[in-house]
Parts: C-alpha cells; sequence; structure tokens
C-alpha cells in the first residue's frame, strides 16, 4: 500500500456554549482534519485538535507543519509501517503533536480498514465493543451557577461530572461543595485545577475543604512541580492525576521515579498520536497505575480515535471523550447519546460527512506528488 495524496483541511466546530477553563476560553473549535489517499483505494482519516496553551500549537500552525513538512515526506510510503513513518516524521519535526498526532491517526485507520477490523481490536481488544461513558465538563462559573450545570447534567443522564476549578481556593471549595449537593451521592466527581493553583501550599489549602467529595484531583500544581505534585501524592487519600506534566512516555517514565501521579491523563494530542500513547499507557501499567484518556475537546475523528485506544486496554479506567457533546455539529457518523459514544465499523468507524465537512472547511490543502 502507498499513499498518494494528503488532504488537510482547516476547519471549525461550533461550541453549544464557550468552554472556560483555568488557562483560557474556548468559543468554536479550530481543527484540521487530515485524508491519506492510497493506491488501493482506501483512505485513513486523522484530526489534531491544538490547544496552544498546552502544546503551543494553532490551527494554523498545525496545517502549516502537515502541509510544508509532515505530508510531503510521507507522500509514496506504506502507512501501514506505523512506526517507521513516526519515527521519520519524529526526526524532521520535533514537538507539534497535534500535526503528528492528525497524521498518524489517519494511518491507525487504515490499519484497520486493511484488516477490516475495528482499530481497538488490533490495539489490544480488551472491551467488547468500541464505546465509552463520558463525563460531563463543568467550566468554571460561580459557585450556584456551577451547581446548577451540575444537577441539569444528571437529570440529563449523566453519572460522572469533571469540574473545572483552579483559581482562587475558597472559591473553589464553594463550588465543589455546592455541586456535591446538588447532585446524587453516587454521582462521581472529578476535578480539574489546570495548574490552576501554582503550588503544593495552595493546593493542599483547596484541597482540605473539598478533597472528600472527590474521585481524583487533576493537575494541582504548576506542570513542572514535579515535587509539590510528590508531595500531594503522599499527603492525600485522594488520587493525584498529572495531565500537563505528562506529555510522553519518558515523562510517566520520570514522574513514577520521582514518586508523582496515581493516575497519569493521557492525551493523543500530547503524544503525537496513538503509538505513543500505546508507550505511556504501557509504562503507567507497568508500575500498576491506572490512566485516562483525556481530551482536547477533538471533533469526531479525535473521538473515535479515543474510543479505540481507550477500548484497548484495560487499565484506561477513565475517558473525557466529550467533544460530540460539547459541540453542535460533528462531521461523521459518530453515534452520540448522553452519556454514551460509540462507531461501528473498520478502522477508527466512521464516515466523513463530506457536505457538512464543506459547510465547515475554512481551507484545505492538497498534497500530491
Ligand atoms: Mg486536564
Amino acid at each position: 500500500m502507498q499513499i498518494t495524496r494528503v488532504a488537510i483541511h482547516r476547519f471549525e466546530i461550533p461550541l453549544e456554549e464557550p468552554f472556560v477553563t483555568a488557562l483560557r476560553p474556548i468559543p468554536a473549535l479550530e481543527r484540521v482534519l487530515v485524508e491519506v489517499e492510497t493506491d488501493v483505494g482506501l483512505t485513513g482519516v486523522g484530526e489534531g485538535a491544538p490547544a496552544y496553551e498546552v502544546t503551543g500549537e494553532t490551527q494554523g500552525s498545525t496545517a502549516a507543519v502537515l502541509a510544508d513538512v509532515l505530508a510531503p515526506a510521507v507522500l509514496g510510503e506504506d502507512p501501514l509501517a506505523v512506526e517507521r513513518l513516526v519515527r521519520r516524521m519524529r526526526a524532521l519535526v520535533d514537538g507539534a503533536p497535534s500535526a503528528h498526532a492528525a497524521l498518524e491517526i489517519a494511518f491507525q485507520d487504515l490499519r484497520g480498514k486493511a484488516a477490516e477490523q475495528p482499530l481497538y481490536r488490533l490495539l489490544g481488544g480488551n472491551a467488547e465493543e468500541p464505546t465509552l461513558t463520558v463525563p460531563k465538563v463543568l467550566s468554571i462559573k460561580p459557585p450556584d451557577e456551577m451547581a446548577a450545570d451540575a444537577a441539569a447534567a444528571v437529570d440529563e443522564g449523566y453519572d460522572q461530572l469533571k469540574i473545572k476549578l483552579g483559581r482562587d481556593p475558597e472559591t473553589d471549595i464553594e463550588r465543589v461543595t455546592a455541586i456535591a449537593a446538588a447532585v446524587p451521592d453516587e454521582t462521581s466527581l472529578k476535578a480539574d485545577a489546570n495548574q490552576g493553583w501554582g503550588d503544593a501550599k495552595t493546593a493542599v489549602e483547596a484541597l482540605a475543604g473539598m478533597a472528600h467529595h472527590l474521585d481524583v484531583i487533576e493537575q494541582p500544581v504548576a506542570k513542572e512541580n514535579v515535587s509539590d505534585l510528590a508531595f500531594l501524592r503522599d499527603r492525600l487519600d485522594v488520587p493525584v492525576m498529572p495531565d500537563e506534566s505528562v506529555e510522553t512516555a519518558t515523562d510517566a517514565l520520570d514522574l513514577i521515579k520521582r514518586g508523582a501521579g496515581d493516575v497519569f491523563n493521557i492525551k493523543l494530542m500530547k503524544t503525537g498520536g496513538i503509538a505513543e500513547a500505546v508507550r505511556l499507557n504501557a509504562v503507567a501499567e507497568a508500575d500498576d497505575r491506572p490512566t485516562q484518556l483525556g481530551s482536547m475537546v477533538e471533533g469526531h475523528v479525535g473521538t473515535a480515535a479515543g474510543i479505540h485506544f481507550a477500548s484497548a486496554f484495560e487499565n484506561v479506567i477513565w475517558n473525557e471523550m466529550v467533544g460530540p457533546f460539547m459541540t453542535t455539529e460533528g462531521i461523521t457518523d459518530l453515534r452520540a447519546d448522553v452519556p454514551r459514544i460509540e462507531t461501528s465499523g473498520p478502522g477508527l468507524g466512521v464516515r466523513v460527512d463530506r457536505t457538512k465537512l464543506r459547510s465547515l472547511r475554512s481551507d484545505v490543502t492538497e498534497i500530491e506528488p
């Protein structure tokens, strides 16, 4: 099999409402869709979901790295030689994980399509079906508004809530307390400070008033404060989940050596695709640690990749593939029915709706020999 053409689409997905974290408010999703065509008539699709506050990438930089460097470098190559192509792409471009992910996910889609198998079965096949139950993510708002959002989410059918925090500890405690009071006891509450508390001292102050409500606290301190992450892990009963602090398998190994992190938050847009995510997950599993498959609020194609990764391995205990429920439109036939998402068919198991893609697209670049 040979790659004959790569199309790079820039498109925007409207959100139901702006998504607010401690890092920034996000008004709409700017995404990049990659289609990899081959000489055997199969086409693979992948998505890049750049988040400049995490990896320094924008939609424009992602599309440019793909069009200028990565896509020309893989033309004529065998897309099923995934590890070889990943190595070559990394030798060419350091960083830019969303650009790498977009292409690599398309290769993985082709693997599944060529084998006529859903991708999760080729990766590991832990689950019976490629389907996930997702949490509702609550944007940072005043405590009473977040409590109302939480109650509405439970009414809608969610049984897990992810609470975005990370401003002053006092108000964050009020947020979690109000949410816990507004939902049934059995609702799973996870909180993500997105580094907002900065150091262990502030995090301890915040968590003293809320940890008893939480199943996990995500990235309580600044990403480089690894010793603070280790300190919190020793000191708290609630598990600590590094996110911004762990991008690659090497980061996970380093955190484990330093005693930091109970659960690792893996994102395909940090690892640069599925192959490195598999390695990161293996490092975690070797030390008996579970992982979460987190999201950069991907569109349908990136979400489908997440479904297959998370369905492949037993120690991926949580996921946050929430994109389909935060957006007003999807560009594939991925099924999303609160709180479940599901694909069907070989590869990623999603088919791109051309009309929808054209309506959301701002630009397309085609790379051919
Ligand atoms: Mg996070």
